[in-house]
């Protein structure tokens, strides 16, 4: 996929790791999860971290730690709990993920965290660059990391200007970044590698005045810096339009919490589905409701209609209020309904596009 090799990597070894870690012990972003070596607390911010900003992240970590603050109040937290602190964070299978991994350390590992990249890697939820990072980071081994910010520095740095969303491609840069790592301080090494992608190799207009590694940077020097990674172009992801209903019975609003397996797995949301090609929304609501909950409803005033892009897929999701007409409430779909008071709504987990929607509406 590239041109370098082995020896050219031998002799950018010693410059990277003396720069990278001279310039790291001067600039290393002051973060809360760095001020400790707590498996747990390096591990909860990892997951948090994935597909996640820093600045999005820390009040959630902070949160998160006040209500359980070890592996033990995590694994004896209850669903609701769990979700309800991740509410907004998104990817939620992290969340369940979380959970499970909690139980696996407290039941089976007494509580200790595994200390190799192979043992943390059995936990759920954990993958390669996760591992890497609590091995390096909470026990000091010589681990390495390839993120979406290593992955850049090493492209730009390296000259690597074929497509790195291929699993060749991936492969190769875990042996770079294994060769480059330092035996000693590996730890340091990843998390400057992390804050120099985020601050100064940033995805557009790297400050290359300002980095540590200019001096032997390929894409430096050629100027085309602004142009790496190159990426294979994604297809467009698919829209749908979504119906869901506020379903109101004396004072009280229908919600369903959703399968724990799929999609938003164990989050509550307003029940209702897809609009099918050719149907108005009303009857694909009225469809939707006596499919998921058994009942014959009348579709009232439209609330709100909101935009929503998840990784995979976008959507516009619409709400109409609604009253019951007929039917017995069953979930089919759902592991669970309830009919809740305007006030309750603050104590449930839902998806971030029903939370926009109660945002602009008054219940
Ligand atoms: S010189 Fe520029 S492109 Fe090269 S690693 Fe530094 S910031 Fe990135």
């Amino acid at each position: 996929m590239s041109s370098v090799k082995s020896p050219e990597l031998s002799r950018l070894r010693s410059y990277l790791q003396r720069s990278l870690l001279t310039w790291y012990g001067r600039h290393a972003r002051d973060l809360p999860w760095r001020r400790t070596k707590d498996p747990y607390r390096i591990w909860l911010s990892e997951i948090m971290l994935q597909q996640t900003q820093v600045a999005t992240v820390l009040p959630y970590y902070r949160r998160f730690l006040k209500a359980l603050p070890t592996v033990k109040t995590l694994a004896k937290a209850s669903e609701d709990e769990v979700f309800k602190l991740w509410e907004g964070l998104g990817y939620y299978s992290r969340a369940r993920n979380l959970m499970r991994a909690a139980a696996v350390v407290v039941g089976e590992l007494e509580g200790k965290f595994p200390d190799t990249v192979e043992g943390l890697m059995a936990l759920p939820g954990v993958g390669r660059y996760t591992a890497g990072a609590i091995a390096s980071v909470a026990f000091g081994r010589a681990a390495p990391v390839v993120d979406g910010n290593v992955k850049r520095v090493y492209a730009r740095l390296l000259g690597i200007r074929r497509p790195l969303n291929q699993a060749a491609a991936q492969d190769r840069l875990w042996r770079i970044a294994e060769e480059l790592l330092p035996a000693r301080r590996a730890g340091d090494f990843n998390q400057a590698l992390m804050d120099l992608g985020a601050t100064i190799c940033r995805p557009r207009q790297p400050a290359c005045d300002e980095c540590p590694i200019g001096r032997l940077c390929d894409a430096r020097r050629a100027g085309d810096a602004d142009r790496l990674p190159v990426r294979m172009r994604r297809k467009a992801l698919p829209h749908y339009a979504i119906v869901a209903g506020l379903i109101e019975r004396r004072g009280r609003y229908l919600i369903g919490r959703r399968p724990a397996g799929g999609l938003l797995g164990g989050l509550w949301e307003l029940p209702g589905g897809k609009v099918e090609a050719g149907e108005t929304r009303a009857a694909a609501l009225q469809r939707e409701i006596r499919e998921e909950v058994g009942l014959a409803i009348a579709v009232g005033s439209h609330v709100a209609s909101v935009y929503h892009a998840y990784s995979h897929m976008t959507i516009d999701l619409h709400v109409y209020r609604c009253t019951v007409s007929a039917g017995r409430c069953r979930p089919h779909v759902h592991t669970e309904l309830k009919w809740i008071t305007p006030a309750q709504f603050s104590r449930y987990a839902f998806p971030a596009a029903n939370r926009k929607v109660f945002a602009s509406v008054k219940l």
